[in-house]
């Protein structure tokens, strides 16, 4: 029988089953002393951390048990997946404690935009979706953008109260975590003098100079984001890593654009009009009729439409169909979770309809840009 051993940095209990969870070290790490799991090992010895995916229901029960404490709630949204990422009915979970709304990955917006524009733009959403927040801070974590605010607003907005960390998977959380940890906390000394003191909840802490903490909650896993469907080898292709330069065509009504195999864009009725899309440049655009676009599909997909390449296509939901219409004179984004978005600068109006994997999300939103 297996005796139960606890990580000496953050107390969780060691296992060596899954890299993906909480408290994870190679069997060749269990005879070290003192016994580090993998996570605290790397900020010990790297500075840096990766995130786990715990249950989800264990990640609502964390999420809850903030509402009981008098705490900063720093909510992390990825721009590139608004929608997506945002954590509907947070204050539902976190109480009246105040949020501060960081937006990460400006870097992959197009260099010309305007940044009060994008603010007020986020701090609208963010209302409608029921979302109240103290400040709204534009960062890019990667790309050391925006960062001061946002160590800047984590002092202001939490006085002497200790910061919770919370977000969905990949928006860039262990990124801006790791940041905060060079930048705003001595952790090298903390891990050797104190170890992480361990918690019920299992919740790595960083300590701040106060004697309070930045905790950092598991990433909730949002299975309506595509980058959540697809095979890992496929999410360069999907996820930019450089600025997008938008792509636009020029479409009669009963065209169609692919993207890659991923997703399929009908324009089905109304005037002569452009497209915008935003979506990772290595992702590859095709244009069709629309008479033509389900043979090309079932011919072409993993070949000419690719990614997914053929041998991966297997694991990619069957697409479904999402139809809008696009009202008259309106500036609209027709966003895809996880794959980008379609501006639809449309005078006339529009009849689409949108073809993505099975339980992605699809919707329709003011434009962005
Ligand atoms: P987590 O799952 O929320 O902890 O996310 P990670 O920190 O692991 O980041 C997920 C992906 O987003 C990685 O590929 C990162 O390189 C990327 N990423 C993180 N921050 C940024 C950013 O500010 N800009 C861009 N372009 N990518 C980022």
């Amino acid at each position: 029988t297996a005796i139960e051993r606890r990580c000496s940095g953050c107390g969780v209990s060691v296992q060596t089953e899954s890299a993906e969870r909480l408290g994870f070290a190679p069997e060749a790490a269990l005879s070290r002393d003192p016994l580090l799991c993998q996570r605290c090992f790397r900020i010990k010895h790297y500075n840096e951390m990766s995130s786990v995916t715990p249950d989800q229901d264990e990640f609502l029960k964390i999420l809850s048990g903030i509402g009981a404490t008098d705490a900063l709630v720093v909510h992390i949204v990825d721009l590139f997946d608004f929608e997506g990422s945002l954590i509907a009915g947070l204050h539902r979970f976190v109480g009246n404690n105040p949020v501060v709304l960081v937006v990460n990955k400006i870097d992959l917006l197009p260099k010309a935009i305007n940044v009060n524009r994008i603010l007020n733009w986020v701090r609208k959403q963010a209302k409608e979706h029921g979302l109240k927040t103290v400040e709204v801070v534009l960062c890019s974590a990667k790309k050391n953008i925006g960062f001061d605010r946002v160590v800047e607003a984590v002092a202001e907005h939490r006085g002497t109260k200790d910061v919770y960390v919370v977000g969905a998977t990949n928006v860039g959380k262990s990124t801006l975590i790791n940041r905060l940890i060079r930048d705003y906390s001595d952790l090298d000394a903390e891990l050797t003098t104190s170890p992480f003191p361990g918690t019920t909840l299992d919740l790595v802490q960083i300590p701040l100079d106060d004697g309070r903490h930045i905790i950092d909650t598991p990433g909730i896993v949002y299975e309506h984001r595509l980058t959540e469907k697809i095979d890992k080898k496929d999410l360069n292709a999907v996820l930019p890593d450089k600025p997008i330069k938008p792509i636009v065509f020029q479409l009669n009504e009963r065209q169609t654009l692919f993207f890659g195999a991923f997703a399929r864009f009908d324009f089905v009725q109304g005037a002569r009009q452009s497209f915008t899309c935003y979506a990772s440049n290595a992702l590859p655009i095709h244009r069709t009729k629309l008479e033509r676009a389900d043979e090309l599909y079932a011919e072409h997909k993993g070949e000419m439409l690719s990614p997914p390449a053929k041998d991966r296509l297997d694991a990619l939901p069957p697409l479904v169909k999402h139809a809008f219409r696009i009202p008259k004179g309106s500036l609209s984004d027709v966003v895809i979770s996880g794959l980008g978005w379609i501006a639809v600068n449309s005078d006339a109006g529009a009849q689409i309809v949108v073809h993505a994997p099975k339980g992605v999300k699809v919707a329709i939103r003011d434009s962005l840009i």
